[in-house]
């Protein structure tokens, strides 16, 4: 039909414009003002696929895709106001006769029909050069396909699979010669063995192949705990949907990271919360802290309407020992032991906190009878408790502060029940005492004390008294104790109050250096004459905490040229137990150098016979507690025998302290001990009075020896 010259028009004005038209390779429509078909040439007859006389009168429209059928009329406006301005080609759809959409570009003219205005419409099909642009594009996109982290099917209308990138094989674990065998089935049932919830998946394929133009988007979990998400959009062609592609995408890693991500977050919210509580606990009694206290009683003491507000410090007496001797845990035991007492005897208590330490406080408001609750708890404290195997008496000092009605700041309340605190301690401890303003006196008596001792030494107000020790074998002194003393202004203050105070400062190195310097300036002589005579000295545990302690005192005997074998070093069991073992080799040089190590004050505290064996001790000197319960001589006193069978067996000489009657020596020498040491053979005497020591001394022996 291409060559046809045949003229449907026969009004038309330009007979030849016909053949004209026929001459042009592109299709030509001469379109009238409504748009109806006045002419079509044979390259449109053969773009559409129609025969030219079924165009011509039949509505253009009609050839081009949906989308397009505004084109020409746009198309004529733009020509009708612009007739100067030719528009470039525009890329439209259009439809042959068999249904097929084809890509073409159209351009227009205007032709003036004596008077009315037709448009001349050229199409020039572009499908050859789509061809090559879409082998391009499509190559471009299989590369991206393939290179993309998702998973991607594309299906067809006909539900036929049209596309995949081997990552959607890889996500799924389909082998892909199941993809070539031509049915999706296989394919489809791994992928169904594979998802938690396999309806839920269907559910939504159908619901959007049901509606194709949908868009959709969700997350499906895999049995083996992966994460996909899945899209889902229509594939179109041009504005035909064709299809429908489906890409999924492994969050896992995401997935866990958000998961880390919030696990991290809850677990700083509770460590917030710990630390919160923290911060008004006290984390090994769970009692109320410090900072709690404070708070309670600064808020009591604003309260116009409370009529009392009494604070109970309570302090454990001689907590140090527990801990040193027994160990840290029982300490831990034991002061959780004393806060769940504490707190059982008064439920009424405003806050029950742990200050720190060994220390605890009691906040009450409007108690009836304060003084009947600080009774009951030094009375509920003081019942044994056993702790790692050894029984324990908590004793505790409590001192008392209360206001009436004039308000007061609450760190002097919280000062003054700290001052009758430490009046019950020094009045002889498991008591407690309410505050009263002389203790203000004492208190400052103590400062003042203390800072006087600073002085003492340089004063020349520590002296040294000796006290003999016997052997009632060799019938005579064997040795001194050399006990310090302090002449304040004319004032002997007792060693019980001056060398704990000492200990505390730090001043002990220096008033032991003394007492031993002037102890061995005195006894040199008489030690001499006598290689089995010796000096005893008492060292305090702070004193062996000098790395040069054993060198000092080496030097000391050296200068006063006494043998090292000659002295003795008395020390309590507590040293032994503090963590350092400074301590140990200190003594373990000194004893290396000939020097010996008394155990005193044994029997006391918590020390225990079984422990005896693994100090590195060579004498004990047994407690005068236990010598004081001999009276008579006839008694059977069998801890005192224990005592000095099991120290002769580990090779250990024994001692016995305190001594002021006939009996009491009798007695340990019957029970063959080895030395002794007492007001009955003489007190202490002051340096210058070594010889009436002496003489003391002696006679006492005789007048033993002679009863015997
Ligand atoms: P201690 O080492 O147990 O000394 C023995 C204490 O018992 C001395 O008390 C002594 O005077 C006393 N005493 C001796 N015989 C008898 C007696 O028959 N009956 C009674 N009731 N008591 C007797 P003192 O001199 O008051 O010393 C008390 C404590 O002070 C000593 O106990 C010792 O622990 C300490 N101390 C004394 N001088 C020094 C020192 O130079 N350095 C150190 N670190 N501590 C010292
Ligand atoms: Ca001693
Ligand atoms: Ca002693």
């Amino acid at each position: 039909m291409g060559g046809s010259k045949r003229q449907k028009n026969k009004d038309f004005a330009v007979p030849a414009f016909g053949a004209l038209l026929d001459a042009s390779p592109d299709a030509l429509l001469v379109l009238n003002p409504d748009g109806t078909i006045r002419l079509a040439n044979a390259a449109a007859s053969r773009l559409f696929g129609y025969p030219r006389d079924q165009l011509v009168g039949a509505s253009h429209r009609w050839l081009l895709s949906e989308g397009f059928r505004n084109e020409t009329s746009q198309l004529l406006e733009h020509l009708t106001a612009q007739p100067d301005e030719p528009l470039p080609p525009r890329e439209v759809y259009g439809l042959h006769c068999d249904g097929t959409e084809f890509a073409a570009e159209m351009a227009g003219s205007l032709i003036d029909d004596g008077g009315s205005q037709l448009l001349l419409v050229s199409l020039r099909g572009t499908g050859h050069r789509k061809d090559a642009d879409l082998r391009e594009a499509l190559s471009l996109l299989t590369a991206t396909l393939e290179s993309t982290a998702d998973g991607i099917l594309v299906i067809s209308s006909t539900g036929k699979v049209a596309g995949l990138n081997d990552q959607f094989l890889k996500m799924w674990g389909i082998p892909p010669e199941y993809m070539e065998a031509g049915s999706e089935e296989p394919a489809m049932g791994v992928v169904m063995s594979q998802v938690q919830d396999p309806a839920a998946f269907m559910a939504r394929i159908t619901e959007v192949t049901d509606n194709p133009a949908a868009e959709s988007h969700d997350v499906v979990d895999l049995v083996d705990g992966r994460t996909f998400e899945r899209y889902s959009r229509p594939q179109k062609v041009g504005h035909r949907i064709a299809g429908r592609v489906w890409s999924f995408r492994d969050v896992t890693p995401r997935r866990e990271a958000q998961e880390q991500a919030h696990q991290a977050m809850r677990d700083l919210a509770a460590q917030a919360e710990q630390l919160r509580a923290l911060a008004f606990q006290d984390p090994l009694t769970g009692l109320a802290n410090r900072a709690v206290f404070n708070e309670a009683l600064a808020v009591a003491l604003r309260e116009p309407r409370l009529k009392s507000v009494d604070v109970l410090l309570i302090d454990l007496d001689d907590f140090k020992e527990v801990n040193d001797i027994l160990g840290h845990q029982a300490g831990d035991d034991m002061l959780v032991e004393v806060a769940r007492r504490l707190r059982g005897c008064t439920p009424t208590a405003d806050v029950v906190a742990r200050l720190g330490g060994d220390e605890f406080v009691v906040l009450l408001t409007a108690c009836p009878d304060v003084e009947a609750t600080a009774a009951c708890i030094i009375r509920c404290l003081n019942v044994p408790v056993w702790i790692e195997g050894t029984m324990l008496r908590p004793s505790l000092s409590l001192g008392l502060a209360s206001i009436g009605k004039d308000a007061v700041v609450p760190s002097e309340l919280l000062r003054e029940a700290d001052i009758a605190m430490y009046a019950a301690k020094a009045a002889g401890k498991n008591r407690f005492l309410r505050f009263h303003p002389d203790m203000m006196t004492a208190l400052v008596q103590r400062t003042d004390m203390e800072a006087a001792l600073q002085l003492a030494v340089a004063r020349g107000e520590i002296s040294v008294d000796l006290q003999p020790i016997v052997s009632p074998r060799m019938g005579r002194v064997v040795k001194f104790e050399a006990l310090a003393r302090w002449n304040r202004d004319g004032e002997g203050i007792p060693p019980t109050v001056f060398i704990p105070m000492a200990e505390r400062s730090g001043l002990i190195n220096e008033i032991g250096t003394e007492v031993m310097a002037q102890s061995l300036a005195r006894v040199a002589p008489w030690l001499r004459a006598d290689p089995s005579r010796s000096l005893s000295v008492n060292v305090s545990g702070v004193q062996l905490l000098a790395p040069d302690f054993d060198e000092r005192v080496l030097r000391l005997a050296e200068v006063s040229g006494v043998a090292a074998y000659q002295l003795v070093l008395e020390v309590t069991e507590s040293v032994f137990f503090d963590a350092d073992c400074h301590v140990i080799r200190q003594l373990g040089s000194l004893r290396q150098a000939g020097a010996r190590v008394a155990l005193d004050d044994f029997g006391t505290g918590y020390s225990s016979l079984g422990r005896l064996q693994d100090l590195p001790v060579d004498i004990v000197k047994i407690d005068k507690t236990f010598v004081s319960m001999v009276r008579t001589g006839n008694e059977r006193l069998p801890i005192l025998s224990s005592m000095i069978n099991m120290a002769h067996s580990l090779g250990l000489t024994v001692t016995a302290e305190g001594i002021e009657t006939r009996e009491q020596a009798n007695y340990l020498i019957g029970l063959e001990c080895d030395s002794l040491q007492g007001y009955l053979f003489s007190r202490p005497e002051p340096g210058h009075r070594f010889e009436q020591a002496l003489l003391n001394a002696r006679q006492a022996l005789e007048a033993l020896a002679f009863e015997s």
